[in-house]
């Protein structure tokens, strides 16, 4: 029936990390012993001091439609975090709030760009990227880097992927799927590329600021010249463990953010009202709240990477950020495991899934085909015999 659909879905891929998550877990409905390490989502609760604010927000009936871009209360507190953390100067007037960081970014995708304009993706990507700006009638334009560069786009490779229809370059520092944070010299590198191209807009997506073992973070738009320029995409779910609460937010040129509450006015209306009230909360708090956890994302990144430098055949950068390692499998194409031929990531990903019982997901949906991710958000007891497994399958 598929030929009564839109081309426009018709041309639009699965979300394969939430496909690989699904998969996952009907076959553990079905009674098989799945580790799942495909879904980016901490294992965490959300703190109780916001699960109490969102209780207040109920008992004081914030049950009807909120300003489209949001309450004023919680933009007012989306510049203060912006300040405190990123020395960023925005007024209420450039922020939106919208149902998820999802949002957020298939709302800029709308509001900029026209049917052919060009946006420059370093490689790897976060997964929706890619089908957010071509659903918006954008082209992608992939930069491939590697783990022996750590997984960073050089001011080079920007330089030479630059034409004249680019309107724009997504990316996220720390980064999905490769935990590589950009710091400022990289970042300002980047920037001298881009004075030469005034019109060019950069969506910086800092989702995973807090989740970063660096001990420094850099928001592109506090290098000078490029406020005017940044569209700043935040959001509660990973650090404040919400994901299901669906709450991201912008910082932006002030005719941008008018822009995206257009759209959103006419899509959804302002997102979820108890939500929001409770990110205020979230927002305001001092991010040394998260400082437990961010240590426990650490000792298992440690953890990881230790085992998979251990395992043969597989290549690994030491991410620096976010909760996924992306090591590079291409040792093992063309290889016969277990009866299995290998060509690609996804062959990979399909037998560890098969033959290890562990869910992955394949770098062919971030834009690298010779990367799996793996997921370690879980707790180490998981985490060590998942890859006890893997270790095993690949043997
Ligand atoms: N950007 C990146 C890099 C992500 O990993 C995610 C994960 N979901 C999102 C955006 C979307 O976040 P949200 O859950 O707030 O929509
Ligand atoms: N961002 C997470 C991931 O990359 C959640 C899944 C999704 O939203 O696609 O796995």
């Amino acid at each position: 029936m598929n030929h009564l659909l839109s081309d426009r879905v018709n041309n639009l891929s699965t979300s394969q990390t939430l496909a690989m998550a699904a998969l996952a877990r009907e076959l553990k409905a079905q009674g098989k012993d799945i580790i799942s390490l495909s879904l980016g989502e901490p294992d965490f609760n959300t703190p109780d001091f916001i699960k109490e604010a969102a209780k207040k927000a109920i008992d004081e009936n914030y049950s009807t439609y909120s300003p489209v871009d949001g309450y004023v209360e919680l933009k007012e507190a989306i510049c203060r975090k912006f300040k405190r953390d990123n020395n960023l100067e925005y007024k209420p007037s450039q922020i939106v709030v919208s149902t998820g960081a999802k949002q957020a970014l298939y709302n800029i995708a709308q509001v900029m760009l026209n049917d052919g304009d060009e946006v420059i993706l370093p490689a790897p990507y976060w997964v929706s990227y890619y089908e957010i700006i071509k659903l918006s009638g954008g082209t992608p334009i992939e930069v491939p880097t590697s783990v022996e560069t750590d997984f960073k786009m050089t001011a080079e490779q920007l330089e030479k992927a630059i034409t004249p229809k680019t309107k724009m370059m997504w990316f996220s520092s720390p980064c999905n799927p490769s935990g590589s944070v950009y710091n400022r010299e990289e970042l300002t590198a980047l920037c001298k590329v881009l004075e030469k191209h005034p019109n060019i807009y950069v969506v910086s997506d800092e989702i995973y600021e807090h989740i970063n073992f660096s001990g420094t973070f850099c928001s592109i738009a506090s290098i000078p010249g490029m406020l005017e320029k940044t569209i700043t995409v935040n959001g509660v779910a990973k650090a404040f463990a919400m994901t299901g609460w669906r709450i991201g937010y912008i910082g932006a040129p002030e005719f941008i953010a008018k822009a995206c509450t257009k759209i959103q006015g006419q899509v959804t209306s302002g997102a979820n009202s108890i939500a929001q009230r409770a990110t205020i909360t979230a927002v305001d708090a001092d991010p040394s709240v998260l400082n437990e956890m961010v240590a426990a994302f650490k000792s298992r990144r440690d953890l990881v990477v230790g085992f998979i430098q251990n395992i043969p055949g597989l290549k690994i950068n030491i991410p620096e950020g976010a909760f996924y390692v992306f090591p590079d499998v291409s040792s093992f194409f063309g290889k016969t495991l277990k009866g299995t031929k290998i060509e690609n990531a996804t062959d990979l990903s399909m037998y560890l899934l098969a033959e290890a019982n562990v869910a992955t997901v394949t770098g062919d949906a971030f834009g690298n085909p010779n990367c799996l991710r793996i997921s370690y958000a879980t707790s180490e007891t998981i985490l060590t015999e998942a890859l006890k497994r893997i270790k095993e399958a690949l043997a």
